[in-house]
């Protein structure tokens, strides 16, 4: 057992901070939390080692519930598109070079690294169709410590002949990929990634369900992203009544963990069917904005009962720090608020926060908390280049969210490991 001594900030419920000043979090032996407490003596921990970080703030770490790892060369370019020509410019012929696994080495250490320096500890990937690039990707995270599902993606139409494979051949990539990663313990596994309903043809959506159901396997997609990716799907799939009830019809709608990222258009009969499946959202505000897709109805989402977590979508999204997500989306609720005649409440620090890490995290596990049985996922945050003399603990953490950066981030730790760079 191991006792961290900091100031204690996390959120069991969404409308508000659970804060331990000068607190205690005891860790087990398993990287799980025991508890957390204002004194020792409560958390009956005997001679354990006290670790004491002084003035220094413990908070969950990140949880990144949507981002591309093989678009990490593209991250901060090709901005002047929308989403569909965005694809086919500049997505696509990147995402063909991962055939070579030279390449997919390398941007794939690249962007794990990126990952670890903004404190997110765990993600949910896509990486590309090919699967020895994908077990590049899974071996990295695993030999770093970090928490991650990667999505060997499925694709076999609309696409260029290079990024396209057959449902069989997928299958099997996947089941290789399983054999290896297929332990629910692990902090690596395969997610099943139908890139979206336009990329995969009917025979390519049930093998997708097939796999995920045997294998006990979560799901991430994109859904209702945009306005002309709505009307081809509506083309491609006539007998569905829209692009959620498309994945549902093919089983990838639950009630396997399901993760679908934007759903900035999803109207009232597919948001019921995600809170029928338990389908959780991952909204990404960055990408939202750069692809010019449109404003996610978050509050909706969460008045509904629907889970919602965070996405930087890199590179659709240019930002990988969650920190910087969590006040884009506060951002744009405020214009949800404006222009719902602010009938609509805007998302308060603590929501934004939870989002980031309870809720995120629950993809993972019992992952973004400091409850007992949560992994121990956290980070120690140095803020004492923002003249942190003057604040309380809750506006200090609301000045390093919205004004610092990874400098910050003094310490990394995954299900109660340290987490070194790569
Ligand atoms: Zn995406």
């Amino acid at each position: 057992m191991k006792i961290y001594k900091g100031h204690i900030i996390f959120t069991k419920e969404r409308q508000q901070f659970d804060v331990v000043e000068d607190g205690y979090v005891a860790v087990g032996d398993d990287g799980r939390v025991l508890g957390t407490s204002a004194d020792l003596i409560s958390l009956d921990c005997g001679d354990a080692e006290v670790v004491d970080f002084g003035d220094r703030m413990l908070i969950p770490a990140m949880n990144d519930v949507h981002v591309h790892a093989a678009q990490y060369h593209n991250q901060g370019i090709a901005m002047d598109f929308e989403l569909l020509p965005w694809l086919s410019e500049y997505t696509f012929p990147e995402e063909s070079k991962f055939s070579d696994v030279g390449y997919a080495e390398r941007m794939y250490s690249r962007f794990v690294r990126h990952l670890w320096r903004v404190g997110t500890m765990r993600s949910a990937v896509f990486a590309t169709i090919h699967t020895e690039g994908t077990r590049r990707l899974m071996e990295l995270f695993r030999a770093a410590g970090m928490g991650a599902l990667v999505g060997k993606v499925a694709m076999d139409r609309n696409c260029p002949a290079i990024l396209s494979e057959s449902a069989g051949d997928y299958v099997k990539g996947m089941e290789q990929l399983i054999a290896d990663y297929g332990d629910a313990d692990s902090l690596v596994r395969p997610i099943v990634t139908p890139r979206f309903i336009p990329t995969c043809s009917p025979a390519m959506l049930r093998a997708c369900a097939d796999v995920a159901r045997r294998h006990s396997l979560p799901v991430q997609s994109h859904l209702s992203e945009n306005k002309s990716e709505i009307a081809w799907v509506r083309e491609l799939e006539p007998d569905s009544r829209g692009y959620g009830d498309a994945y549902r019809r093919y089983g990838l709608f639950g009630p396997m963990p399901t993760v679908m990222a934007h759903c900035v258009w999803s109207g009232a009969a597919e948001r019921r069917l995600m809170r029928d499946g338990g389908v959780m959202v991952a909204h990404c505000p960055t990408s939202n904005f750069n692809v010019a897709s449109g404003m996610a109805p978050v509050r909706t989402f969460l008045d509904e009962g629907i889970n919602v977590g965070l996405g930087s979508d890199v590179s659709a999204g240019h930002d990988f720090s969650i920190f910087r997500i969590m006040v884009y989306a506060i951002q744009v609720s405020k214009m949800h608020y404006q222009q719902s005649g602010h009938q609509l409440p805007f998302l308060t620090l603590s929501e934004a926060f939870w989002m980031a890490t309870k809720a995120g995290g629950s993809l993972f596990g019992r992952v973004g908390s400091f409850e007992p049985g949560y992994d121990f996922d956290a980070l120690v945050i140095d803020d004492s280049d923002l003249y942190p003399e003057d604040y309380t603990v809750l506006q200090r953490l609301e000045r390093f969210i919205y004004t610092g950066d990874d400098r910050n981030i003094a310490l990394r730790f995954c299900r109660g490991r340290e987490v070194k760079p790569l």
